[in-house]
């Protein structure tokens, strides 16, 4: 297999390379401010690389998936939070392309493709996490003209964002609305998180927010589906997000490993020490082409669904544990807010959660093997 390497997508990751060498000094510091980097969206956006999974016609790249990933991976080995702004800007516009009045998109799609604005998700409620189907407890009920928004959403990432992309039970069934943020009666709440700290987490709550009915994305009761249909690239580009964050703390603790010495000798020299690092670099190596595989599934228009899972179950904890043990191999250093290896261990946590944990992402496996759910 030979993924990636026609003309355009290594001149497509050549760009993403530079970017990566521009962003990799400033990640702890952005880490520490825990500011929304939106310095950093608006150089992706100059970059085209928010758009490279979306169609042309709705203003992207129409690259594809693989390249997508390729491009996560490259980001996330520099900052893990700026690499996530590319899946979430990729998602969000194949929503709204897909979905959207002329006004939502006319609206949100260029800025959003452009770095210019960004949009979080909000499907998770108090009662309804991995299950995003269960009963949706936020109501959007009609008046005249318009909906009318009430409930509470306890976990929408980005929430810095001008626009929340909402799920919320109606008459006829879940649909998504589109709610920008400081519409009355919204309130956004942030979390302190352990990771993900750029970008922040919060809970939002609707209390009467009013929305026109052209701010709805399809018809009533096809909105679960909707958001599932875009989130099945969009975990593996996680997932993708994931090993390059691994891959950039294995690399540094190589590096530790051929510098450091004890007891007379360097720790390169320890099989203790490089033994784990050599099954986890083989073992990321085949997490990467299964991704890579998988997603070029997408692109080629075959089925997906069960690689995808598979790699969400896989590749988080697999890239958790990597980014664990690199810490530990560059010793106390390591542990000091000032290095990158921690921040790396908690950002690459964010990925066990966010679209889906990988419980779930078994039941999903095991469903395409086997007909039934074993949950
Ligand atoms: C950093 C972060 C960012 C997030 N960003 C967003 C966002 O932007 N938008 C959004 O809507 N949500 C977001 N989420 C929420 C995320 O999607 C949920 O945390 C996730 O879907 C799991 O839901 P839950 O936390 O309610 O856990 P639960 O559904 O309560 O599950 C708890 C645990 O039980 C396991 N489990 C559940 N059911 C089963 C079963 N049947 N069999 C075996 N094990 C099971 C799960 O795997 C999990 O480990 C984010 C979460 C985090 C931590």
């Amino acid at each position: 297999m030979d993924f990636g390497q026609s003309p355009e997508e290594r001149s497509i990751q050549d760009v993403a390379r530079r970017l990566a060498d521009l962003l990799a000094p400033g990640y702890v510091e952005r880490d520490r401010a825990g500011v929304f980097p939106w310095k950093e969206l608006a150089m992706l956006g100059e970059a085209s690389l928010l758009g490279l999974n979306v169609p042309e016609e709705a203003g992207g790249q129409g690259a594809g998936e693989l390249i997508t990933g390729m491009v996560c991976e490259i980001i996330a080995s520099a900052d893990y939070d700026v690499a996530s702004l590319i899946w979430q800007a990729g998602s969000t516009a194949k929503l709204l392309h897909r979905h959207g009045s002329d006004e939502v998109r006319e609206r949100w799609l260029p800025p959003v493709l452009a770095g210019q604005a960004m949009a979080g998700f909000a499907f998770t409620e108090p009662g309804a996490g991995s299950d995003i189907s269960a009963a949706v407890s936020t109501r959007a009920r009609r008046d005249g003209a318009d909906w009318v928004l009430d409930g509470e959403k306890n976990s929408m990432s980005f929430n810095a964002s001008q626009l929340a992309i909402v799920l919320a039970g109606t008459p006829d069934g879940p649909a998504v609305f589109c709610v920008p943020t400081d519409s009355p009666g919204m309130t956004v709440a942030p979390y302190d998180d352990l990771g993900g700290r750029q970008n922040g987490r919060a809970v939002v709550t609707f209390d009467g927010v009013r929305v026109p009915d052209s701010a709805r994305l399809g018809d009533p009761g096809r909105g679960v589906g909707q958001v599932l249909s875009v989130l099945g690239t969009s975990k593996v580009l996680v997932s993708a997000g994931a090993i390059g964050t691994a891959s950039a703390a294995l690399r540094d603790a190589v590096a530790w490993a051929q510098d450091r010495s004890t007891y007379g000798a360097t720790l390169a020299t320890r099989q203790g020490v490089m033994f784990p690092l050599v099954d986890m670099t083989t073992e990321l190596e085949a997490a990467r082409l299964l991704l890579h595989r998988t997603l070029w599934l997408a692109d080629t228009g075959q089925p997906y669904r069960k690689d995808a899972a598979m790699v969400k179950a896989w590749v988080p904890a697999l890239c958790t544990r990597i980014c664990m043990q690199a810490m530990v191999t560059v010793g106390h250093v390591g542990f000091s807010r000032e290095h990158p290896a921690q921040v790396r261990l908690r950002d690459v946590m964010v990925t066990e959660f966010g679209e889906g944990t990988a419980n779930v992402q078994r039941i999903i496996v095991a469903r395409e093997m086997t007909g039934v759910s074993p949950n």
